[in-house]
């Protein structure tokens, strides 16, 4: 897969990149992920991204020539626009994994109050936001789609760290884990893990996830209930 990421603080991901899982990555060639500054992308004297928004209120917005400069400079034939705003649809870990199939992605970093709204209904084929609150600019945000989808592709993640079987991947939050020592300060490791009962383990396992899951994520739960087939005997056991 290949990244372009056009933002106006290229010098805030430099760091991230090159370190652990993604360097590994972009070393072996599994991505190869490329940063842009959008000032270059600028024809005026003053390289100008930004100015005032018609109607009035505060900040700056983006301008379209240097956006729409950047997109049609790096675009190939089978490239997908991705545009970070928090009033994007969510990203979520479904998203990371349609995103893992595609070859090449750019992503398009607003700061300020965010782009002139003939960005995002002409150049944009995906508009996302990370989460409900609002960061100064999209960089993070960008870093955060990037990360998760690398991880993704074939080969990025070693056996160690295995993509399957973790939080989202079955819709619940992903279980305990526990390792040595089995009494730490007193606090015992569950006997099940250490029983060698392959069956009752994933049993314990399964509950688990799914009381994480009702504690802390309700939304996920209604959702996954919705899809078992046992829906009503579930919810009237409580689960
Ligand atoms: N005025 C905008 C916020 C702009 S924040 C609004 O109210 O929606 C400045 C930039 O930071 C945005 O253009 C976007 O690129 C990035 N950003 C901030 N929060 C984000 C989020 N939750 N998800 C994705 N991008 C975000």
């Amino acid at each position: 897969m290949k990244v372009d990421i056009v933002t106006l603080f290229p010098e805030m991901l430099s760091g991230p990149l090159d370190e652990s899982i993604l360097k590994r990555a972009r070393e072996k060639g599994l991505v190869e992920i490329r940063l842009h500054g959008l000032r270059d992308f600028t024809r005026d004297k003053h390289k100008m991204v930004d100015d005032r928004p018609f109607g009035g209120g505060p900040g700056m917005v983006i301008k379209p020539e240097p956006v729409f400069e950047a997109v049609e400079t790096l675009r190939e034939n089978d490239s997908r626009v991705l545009m970070m705003t928090p009033s994007g649809k969510s990203f979520t870990q479904g998203e990371a994994r349609k995103l893992s199939f595609v070859s090449h992605l750019i992503v398009l970093c607003g700061n300020y109050e965010g782009f002139d709204e003939r960005i995002r209904s002409t150049l944009v084929d995906e508009v996302y936001s990370i989460g409900d609150y609002v960061l100064t600019n999209g960089a993070l945000a960008a870093m955060v789609v990037v990360d998760c989808v690398s991880r993704l592709i074939p080969g990025v993640l070693g056996d160690e760290e295995s993509a399957t079987d973790e939080s989202f991947s079955n819709g619940l939050l992903e279980y305990p884990h526990y390792t040595r020592p089995a009494d730490f300060r007193g606090m015992e490791v569950p006997e099940v893990l250490m029983s060698g009962h392959h069956a009752e383990i994933a049993k314990w396992r399964h509950e688990q996830s799914i009381e994480r899951t009702r504690a802390h994520r309700p939304d996920l739960m209604a959702r996954w209930n919705e899809k078992q087939p046992d829906f009503k005997q579930n919810r009237n056991q409580g689960v």
